[in-house]
């Protein structure tokens, strides 16, 4: 598993709550374009991370605890072990080949059409696309839903933040 991060911009305000970014959006595109678009379009989650402030910290009830995710997760996998258990060498859906997606992770229309839309606003790859589907099909199993329902696909497509066109406009 591959985990990373990096600032979102030269001076490093970008998106910030409180302080204002200095660079100019050319800036911030030239940034993020260090980064090739194939290494990104590997990476299955783009997660933006702002600051939050010290009382908002202290103020924030307790979220889903680690605990109770993680029997979110070993559910999740299970589904995934029974729904490749004759498949040779295939444990999750991130695996998936397009055989199996087809089988696996097809939408209904008016998913379809959301991740038709966002391809084309976004201007997203036909990498970018398998790794949404394979991400919505994680998020069905995380909720225990049989079928990827539109609000999957449009969480995942949240995933792609830093897709070309979309980070520093
Ligand atoms: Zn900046």
């Amino acid at each position: 598993m591959l985990v990373a991060s990096m600032n979102p911009c030269p001076c490093g305000y970008f998106n910030h709550p409180t302080r204002a970014c200095v660079c100019s959006p050319g800036m911030v595109q030239k940034y993020l374009n260090r980064i090739s678009g194939p290494l990104l379009d590997r990476i299955d989650l783009h997660i933006e991370v702002i600051p939050v402030p010290f009382n908002k910290l202290s103020e924030t009830p307790p979220a889903e605890s680690s605990k109770e995710i993680r029997k979110r997760v070993i559910e999740a996998r299970k589904i995934q072990a029974e729904r490749f258990k004759n498949v040779k060498g295939v444990f999750c859906n991130a695996q998936m080949t397009s055989k199996l997606m087809n089988k696996y992770a097809g939408l209904e229309e008016n998913s379809r059409q959301i991740l038709k839309t966002a391809m084309e606003k976004l201007d997203l790859s036909a990498r970018a696309y398998d790794r949404i589907l394979k991400v919505s099909r994680t998020i069905a199993d995380l909720e225990g839903a049989e079928n990827i329902q539109p609000n999957h696909v449009a969480e995942a497509i949240q995933y792609r933040s830093l897709d070309k066109g979309t980070w520093g406009n």
